[in-house]
């Protein structure tokens, strides 16, 4: 999963992106409004976490355009304790949840989970396939309740294609989540962490669909 972060607070926004770096996202942060809605016409991200205090655009203004846009993108708002009337008008305005700060970076990726739950439609922890299970909190994967020991990249591609069952993803949007901006792309990167799954899981978990990318097919 791929995280855009907009924050203008050095501390707050550093300690941010370690923690979600730490819970298995990519992240790309920006400091400021104009920023972050530039980066938001680039369609390379899964989730927006959105400071509404912010340098030449504010974040409820970043969170209009982008609904008046028509992108679904799931967003989660961070406020300050006191600013009630945000919150809700956050929410109106489309937004999936709302922190206020200061809040445990615990909280905040749990809460990022569940909207990723949500979004899915899953109301279950824990995603299962077959003789896959895979918790997303811990970043466990077992087969046949054996832990699989996984690169956190291969687990990454893994969790994004499970999320989309019975769809495709291509190899520059799993290149996209994988990594965020200024990190080195490998050219083979996603090929590599594809071979190791299938090593590790079995040939017919991942489906190449010729011309497109890569599937996991929904369970019949
Ligand atoms: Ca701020």
């Amino acid at each position: 999963m791929r995280v855009l972060l907009v924050e203008d607070d050095e501390l707050l926004g550093s300690a941010v992106q370690a923690g979600l770096v730490q819970a298995g996202y990519t992240v790309d942060w920006v400091h400021d409004g104009v920023d972050a809605a530039q980066s938001l016409t680039f369609d390379g991200h899964d989730l927006l976490v959105l400071d509404l205090g912010l340098p030449r655009k504010d974040g409820l203004t970043v969170l209009r355009e982008l609904r008046q846009r028509g992108s679904d993108l799931p967003v989660l708002i961070l406020t300050a304790r006191d600013a009630v009337e945000d919150r809700v008008r956050g929410l109106d305005l489309g937004a999936d949840d709302y922190l206020i700060k200061p809040f445990d970076l615990d909280e905040l990726t749990a809460r990022l989970r569940a909207i990723g739950r949500r979004r899915a439609g899953r109301s279950s922890l824990s995603i299962r396939h077959g003789n896959l299970e895979f918790d997303p909190a811990a970043r466990n994967l077992t087969l046949d309740g054996e832990a699989v020991p996984l690169h956190a990249k291969a687990i990454a591609i893994l969790e994004a294609l499970l999320e989309c069952r019975g769809r495709a993803l291509t190899r520059e949007q799993l290149e996209q989540m994988l990594y965020g901006w200024g990190e080195g792309v490998e050219s083979n990167t996603v090929e590599v962490y594809i071979h190791h799954l299938r090593k590790q899981l079995g040939k017919e978990l991942i489906h190449t669909i010729r011309g497109v990318g890569y599937m996991i097919p929904k369970e019949k």
